[in-house]
């Protein structure tokens, strides 16, 4: 199935840190190719290319990683917008577009499977049935020849397990992540550090948390987990100023704004609370820094947040070349041939 063979995640974990962009259900939406609420990657089908330049996007920006777009293409997701026939094609399109990618870049081909919103501790047939949920997707993606896998945002700590499972009868190498909602424990009560320790032992090679908490909010919650596990760590905040009042993207509140939607910014009004790529890349090397070698940004990430974290952990990237160089602007820029009187009204500017 493996027609290249770029290094293997675990092989370039071992050499440095590894990239991973996500958050494409964010960047799709803005582009309005894909409905805020249901949030479904009808795209795949619908606009096929709109989905391999974004990924092309951003392997160009510094992603190691090609991200299947089969987050919440699964049966309870397309179930509720009708298309729950279409579960399979819309898998094996995305895993298709993602892998042209992948194998034209050199980047490495990631499965993806998510939180069901299934999932219930009181229901005792909830988890076969998200079991069932994962081995179909997951069969998809070994039919596809991914290099490895990723179980994300998940809230419920048994859920993750589950994924684990699942993706570790494949042999493939895994990556699982836990979506910290305002309480820093799961939906089970369970510590991030105990969830990830869990993980780690069901046998997930990589283990951290990924969405719903910013840098600021997300950072704090790193330190007890590289305690607990041996491991490597993920760690893909979205790229949002929570603080710890509001500790979660979707707890943000912007009382200056009267014309939102509903009650929230959350989703589709938190352009203002926005991180700079700066803010994405010193949290990217402190976090490296503390022994989090496999590092992203999740919902809301552009282009520019992922190039700024490859550089933070001493990459460069394609579009390296064209990372700013204010030397060279007429009003604020050192080079010796800029105009001086454009210089002095600098500070009128
Ligand atoms: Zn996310």
């Amino acid at each position: 199935m493996h027609d290249a063979t770029p290094a293997s995640l675990l092989d370039r974990l071992a050499e440095g840190p590894v990239i991973c962009a996500e958050g494409y259900l964010f960047e799709l939406e803005r582009r309005g190719y894909l409905q805020a609420g249901a949030f479904v990657p009808e795209v795949v089908l619908e606009n096929p290319q709109v989905v391999a330049e974004l990924h092309e996007e951003l392997v160009h920006a510094g992603s190691d990683v090609v991200e299947a777009f089969t987050y919440y293409a699964h049966r309870e997701k397309l179930r509720l917008i009708g298309r729950e026939g279409e579960l399979e094609p819309i898998n094996r399109q995305a895993l298709q577009i993602a892998r042209e990618v992948a194998r034209r870049s050199g980047a490495l081909l990631a499965g993806n499977i998510c939180n069901t919103n299934v999932y219930d501790p009181a229901d005792s047939g909830a988890a076969a049935a998200v079991r069932a949920m994962f081995e179909e997707q997951v069969g998809w993606a070994v039919d596809a020849g991914v290099d490895f896998f990723i179980g994300e945002t998940f809230s419920w700590g048994a859920e993750a397990l589950l994924a684990t499972e699942v993706i570790r009868e494949t042999g493939l190498p895994s990556v699982v992540t836990l979506a910290i909602h305002r309480e820093p424990e799961t939906r089970e009560g369970w510590t991030p550090q105990e969830a990830c320790r869990r993980l780690e032992d069901a046998g997930a090679d990589v283990v951290g948390l990924n969405c719903i908490r910013g840098p600021r909010t997300m950072m704090p919650l790193l330190g007890p987990i590289r305690e607990a596990v041996s491991g490597h760590m993920a760690a893909l905040p979205v790229p949002y100023r929570t603080h710890d009042a509001e500790p979660s993207f979707q707890s943000l509140t912007d009382p200056d704004c009267h014309c939102l939607p509903g009650d929230r910014p959350f989703p589709t009004a938190l352009d203002p609370f926005t991180c700079n790529r700066y803010e994405l890349g010193e949290f990217a090397a402190d976090a490296y820094e503390l022994g989090v070698g496999y590092l992203g940004v999740c919902c809301g990430a552009g282009p520019h947040h992922i190039r700024a974290v490859a550089e933070a952990l001493g990459r460069s990237a394609p579009a390296s070349r064209y990372s700013p160089d204010m030397s060279r602007h007429a009003f604020l820029g050192s080079d010796p041939t800029l105009k001086r009187r454009n210089l002095e009204y600098a500070k009128e500017l």
